[in-house]
Parts: C-alpha cells; structure tokens; sequence
C-alpha cells in the first residue's frame, strides 16, 4: 500500500452565511482520502463509523481506490458528529456541537494488508490514536506526516509532544502554530516546532496561503483567489491529502518535490471550498485539478531585473 491515512469519517452540519446542511458526510479522514484519490489508487484508511453510515459513500470511496479493511463498523453504534457555525469572513468559527460516539473509545486497527506502507497521514485525533498507529506498524514509512488543533493542546499536552516527537511533517494553521510554540511570529514559531521532532512544518493561512520551512529554507504557496467560497469546512484535509498523495505518487521527500505537493495541495483545497462538504471534490476531474495547478503558476509568475 502506497498510503494509509487515519482521521475521522463523520457526519457534519455546518452553517455559512450562504446557507445551511442538515447532516452531511465529513470528517477529516474522508477529506484527505479523497482528495489523495486524484493520485494515488493503492491507498487505505483507517476509522471508525457507526451503523448509521451510509454505504453508498463507502462504494463510493471503494471505487475511488480507497481501501476500508482498516475502517470499522461499529454495529449498534452512532458516527462521529459535528456541527460548526463560519462568521461572515469565512475565515473563523464555532463549534456547535462534538458528538464523538464511535471516535471516543477508537482503537485503530492496521490491517496486515496496510503493513509496509511507503506513507501515513495522520489526520486531526487524539494524539495518543495518532501514535498508536505509528506504533502498530511494522516498518517506518518513509514520510509520517501530522495534523493537530488547539483542542489537543489545551487536554493532551504531554501526549501531544510524544506524538510530536515521533513525525516528519506537521500542517496546521497559524493560529495553532502559535499557541504551540508560544511565538507570534510564524518563522519563529516553525522553527521551535521543528524543535520538537518534524523537519517539516507547514503554516495554513485560509485564504492567505501557506508558508513550508525546512531547514533555513522557506517556500510560500498562495491560496488561489476566488469570486466564491462557500464552505470551508475541510480545506485543510483537503489540502493534506492532495499534498500527501501527491508526494506518495511521485516517491520523492526531497524539499524541491515538497514544494510542488503543497502546490497541488493548495489546487485540490481551492475546489474543496466552491461547495458544502465533499461536493465538489466528487465532481472535479484531473483535468479541473491541471487546469487549476496552471492558474497558480500564472498567479505568481513575474520577471524582475535588479539594478
Ligand atoms: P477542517 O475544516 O480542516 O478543520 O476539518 C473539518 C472536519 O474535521 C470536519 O469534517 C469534522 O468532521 C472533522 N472534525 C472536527 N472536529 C474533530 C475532532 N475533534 N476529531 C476529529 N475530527 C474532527
């Protein structure tokens, strides 16, 4: 297997200034996985749903290369819940509800078919989830990449660290960086993470882009900007996955082919936004994704002769 992803596969509501969704599919793992889909074919997943999950969006993912040995049906049981409320900028908002149900006693199992496997994902869980996995599997992939939230910082500091210690590449978003490394400023703040174990560390910034460092190496990546955004709900899974698949497809760690992933993160993110939930990521085509990939370089491409 060329990926295995772990997060959660939920049910969300979500409330935009433009509207309203009763419960739709979500969650963090269903994001990364089907944005990754676009590149990867020989991918897994590893969750927990309840009974209430409906299976036509698990054929779904099945046919889109996504393999559920390692997803779990929990018979009798309820799916993952949560609700969120976007203020008018788009780019803050409030959780309404968390219902864990099936996600508050997960115990991740790795299937021996997932064994091996070149790259991991772990998706936003508890910290202790997340390390189980790394623990559980036989040999180290070759990138283990990481996102968090606040909400682990302020319940599970210390298993946070150890998780932490653990990883090559963390994603998370400006305001997280922060609170974790106790800097405002976001060089700063990369560089006390990378204290702490990943040699990589992406900053999102919504709308704003994403900044990539490593070693003394800094690479932007803007976010492209459109007339429309609708839900952002899942933008930064979204953005994990495309980044994710893209660098299991292409098999390159390197800095130079890390750029280009966060590239394709950035595209795969900008559709994930144009509607409410998964709905535009089921519609789009690699040819969108291309389009979309050309429209970043053209974003960004000037010429400037210095004095
Ligand atoms: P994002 O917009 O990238 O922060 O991700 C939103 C997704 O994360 C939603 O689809 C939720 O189902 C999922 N989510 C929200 N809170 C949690 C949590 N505490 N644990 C796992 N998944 C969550």
């Amino acid at each position: 297997m060329r990926l295995i992803t772990v997060g959660s596969v939920a049910f969300d509501a979500i409330e935009t200034p433009f509207g309203k969704t009763d419960k739709i599919v979500g969650g963090a793992g269903t994001f990364i996985s089907l944005s990754s889909s676009f590149f990867v074919k020989d991918q897994g997943i590893i969750s927990v749903v309840g009974e209430d999950f409906p299976n036509e969006t698990l054929l779904e993912m099945k046919q889109r290369g996504i393999d559920l040995e390692g997803l779990q049906i929990k018979l009798g049981e309820k799916t993952f819940f949560w609700s969120g409320k976007y203020h008018n900028d788009m780019n803050s908002r409030d959780t309404i509800i968390t219902e864990l149900n099936v996600l508050e006693n997960f115990d991740p199992i790795v299937p021996v078919s997932y064994q091996g496997s070149d790259y991991l994902m772990l998706g936003n869980l508890s910290p202790q989830v997340q390390r189980m996995v790394i623990e559980r599997l036989t040999k180290r992939p070759k990138l283990i990449a990481m996102d968090t939230m606040n909400f682990w910082m302020d319940i599970a500091w210390d298993e946070l660290m150890k998780t932490l210690a653990l990883v090559d590449l963390l994603i998370i978003n400006d305001e997280e960086a922060r609170q974790l490394s106790k800097e405002y400023s976001l060089v700063r703040a990369a560089k006390k993470i990378k204290e702490l174990g990943p040699k990589y560390v992406i900053i999102k910034k919504g709308e704003h882009g994403a900044l990539l460092f490593y070693g003394e190496h800094i690479f932007f990546a803007p976010a492209l900007p459109l007339e429309e955004v609708f839900d952002p709900t899942g933008a930064g899974d979204t953005f994990a996955g495309g980044l994710m698949g893209y660098i299991a497809q292409t098999d390159d760690i390197s800095y130079e082919n890390m750029k280009r992933a966060v590239i394709a993160g950035s595209a795969l993110a900008s559709f994930s936004v144009e509607k409410f939930g998964t709905e535009r990521l089921k519609e789009i085509t690699i040819k969108d994704y291309e389009k979309r990939v050309q429209e970043f370089v053209t974003l960004t491409d000037y010429r400037i002769n210095t004095l």
